[in-house]
């Protein structure tokens, strides 16, 4: 049973981690950013409404964001575990998840902290930005999604660590060194 959070910064590689032990674990990759762009270029109800919050780099609200997490987790495929990356992002949304996988009887391993220096990270945003063109990895963009982690996101590690569900990965290394680390954490 596999089923880890992953926090840092954007730019820390959670998503390039997370796709890589999705498939070596066998468990759902479960990116919020993921679903709102996709619902962003489907132009759903959601991606309309969430549109705007992409483009600037400010959290999409929360009256959006709870209920297609807790649809996403209540999903079959998730049953043998799953992967979080980007969800929660603030103290609202880490309450909720506590009390939804309560109610679900889904505990999580823990909560993998990957740690990369700002500079590391604005250097990485910008050539995805013009490998993937994607239009929130623009510098004013990055610089406000910088400050939204550092604002909203960021109190999360503590919030983790005092409950000693916290571990931290050293996210600066090539790619493979990071994914086998994560590998021993899952299977320590
Ligand atoms: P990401 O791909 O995780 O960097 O997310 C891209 C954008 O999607 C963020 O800058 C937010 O606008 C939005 N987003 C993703 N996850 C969340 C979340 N948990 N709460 C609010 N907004 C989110």
């Amino acid at each position: 049973m596999t089923r880890l959070i992953f926090l840092g910064p954007p730019g820390a590689g959670k998503g390039t981690q997370a796709k890589k032990l999705s498939g070596a674990c066998q468990v759902p990759h479960i990116s919020t950013g993921d679903i709102f762009r996709t619902a962003v270029a489907q132009e759903t109800d959601l991606g309309i409404k969430a549109k705007a919050y992409l483009e600037t780099g400010e959290l999409v609200p929360d009256a959006l964001t709870l209920g297609l997490v807790r649809e996403r987790l209540t999903a079959a495929d998730t049953s043998n575990g799953w992967l979080l990356d980007g969800f929660p992002r603030n103290v609202a949304q880490a309450s909720f998840l506590d009390t939804l996988l309560q109610e679900l009887e889904q505990p999580f391993e823990c909560v993998v902290n990957m740690e990369v220096p700002d500079e590391v990270v604005i250097a990485r945003l910008v050539q995805r930005g013009k490998e993937e063109g994607r239009s929130d990895d623009t510098e004013s963009t990055i610089r406000n999604r910088l400050k939204v982690y550092r604002e909203e996101t960021e109190p999360l590690i503590d919030f983790y660590r005092n409950r000693q569900q916290l571990v931290s990965v050293d996210g600066n290394k090539p790619v493979e060194e990071v994914t086998e680390e994560l590998i021993k954490v899952v299977q320590p």
